[in-house]
């Protein structure tokens, strides 16, 4: 296989480009050496598909820096030593098409004639705390949803009159253009501009919904949010999005959940993380302490001379997993001794003593506190 082209020289950037400088150069050559464009011609597919990827991998973030670093070989390997670009996970339609979408038409509308056709989905979210998440809890939100129109039955045409098939497009709801243009002969399909898309016109409108086929209205709707869920997850409720056209069901509803941060847990997947504070003595002589979890307070035991940043893990005291309410993580305690910020006369005195008896050393002045020059004591002789 030939030596790879670097991708800023494919696209004929500078390593620094900014994004707008890689979807311009990309643009331009994406519009030169298209297939649709360039029929039959194997030079101009192997550009496109050059430049793609050079474009597919820099406008990515997180892969441009993997290209930065380690240059092709960032890519090569694990794709069946072709050495190829394995464009298998990407969505090419995420990443083109913003830039085809306007090249070539645009508006590439998935409706078909006049199947019936799910509903689009709702989405949502719902704030619930630390605690709510790790247990699970039931929410009740209150949303605008559609209904069909009782009185049309969402066809949006008058009691007693139906809608027409749209002259335009034949009820088909798209409308399809031929352009001659720079690069050749474009089809461009476009939803319908007279029945948008519906492939109907109402002459009569439904005095109800206005035409429109469906009611709004405030609806209470029940979230049941299962214990384990995360910052960030969503919630799916079948049925409760947009109601289907044409006798098609109803979307989704997708609540998105936002867990509020916990003044002393911290979570990591299954698993909590928390900092408890324990005494000197604690930490040198050990003994029962009590340790805040989600269960509550549990005591244990620090072990005699216990140092600082000690961790303990607490088993099975973290977070239940979403499949298996029963399956939990762990809770992760790190053990942090306190040194006192001030002391009484007698608080003093006794660590004195007890300094003294650690060492074995005596201390030569402790009375003359408060005098500058002889602010720093001397612990030994
Ligand atoms: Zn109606
Ligand atoms: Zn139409």
């Amino acid at each position: 296989m030939a030596d790879k082209r670097d991708y800023y020289e494919v696209l004929g950037v500078s390593k620094t480009a900014s994004d707008d400088e890689l979807k311009k150069a990309y643009r331009q050559l994406a519009k030169k050496y298209h297939p649709d464009t360039n029929p039959g011609d194997t030079t101009a597919e192997a550009k496109f598909k050059e430049a793609s990827e050079a474009y597919a991998v820099l406008s990515d973030a997180d892969k441009r820096r993997q290209y930065d670093q380690f240059g092709h070989n960032a890519f090569e390997g694990g794709g069946g030593g072709a050495g190829g670009f394995d464009f298998s996970g990407m969505d090419m339609g995420d990443i083109f098409g913003d830039i085809f979408g306007d090249l070539f038409g645009g508006g590439r509308s998935r409706r078909g004639s006049n199947g019936p056709m799910q509903g689009a989905n709702i989405r949502t979210s719902v704030r619930i705390t630390f605690e709510e998440a790790v247990f699970g809890t039931e929410k009740e939100l209150e949303l605008t949803l559609k209904d069909e129109c009782n009185s049309c039955h969402g066809s949006g045409a008058k009691h007693g009159t139906a809608a027409d098939t749209c002259q335009k497009c034949g009820g088909k709801g798209q409308v399809v253009y031929t352009q001659q243009s720079l690069f050749g002969m474009v089809r461009n399909v476009q939803t319908c501009p007279d029945c948008k898309g519906t492939g109907k016109i109402i002459k009569d409108k439904c005095p109800d919904c206005y035409g429109t086929g469906y009611i709004s209205s405030k609806k209470k709707i029940k979230v049941t949010i299962p214990a384990g869920i995360d910052n960030g997850q969503s919630v799916r409720i079948r049925g409760k999005g947009e109601p289907g056209i044409n006798g098609g069901e109803r979307g989704d509803l997708l609540v998105e959940v936002a867990v509020s941060r916990h003044p002393i847990f911290q979570r990591q997947d299954y698993d909590i993380f928390s900092t408890v504070p324990i005494s000197y003595a604690q930490a040198a002589l050990g003994g029962d302490i009590k340790i805040s979890t989600v269960d509550g307070e549990v005591l244990y035991n620090v072990k005699t001379g216990t140092q600082t940043d000690t961790k303990v893990r607490l088993r099975e005291k973290g977070v239940p997993t979403l499949r298996n309410k029963q399956v939990r993580g762990d809770h992760y305690v790190t053990l942090v001794v306190q040194v006192p910020t001030s002391l009484t006369s007698e608080q003093r005195d006794l660590l004195m003593k007890f300094d003294e008896a650690m060492t074995g050393k005596k201390e030569i002045s402790t009375e003359n506190e408060g005098e500058k020059e002889k602010g720093k004591k001397k612990f030994w002789k």
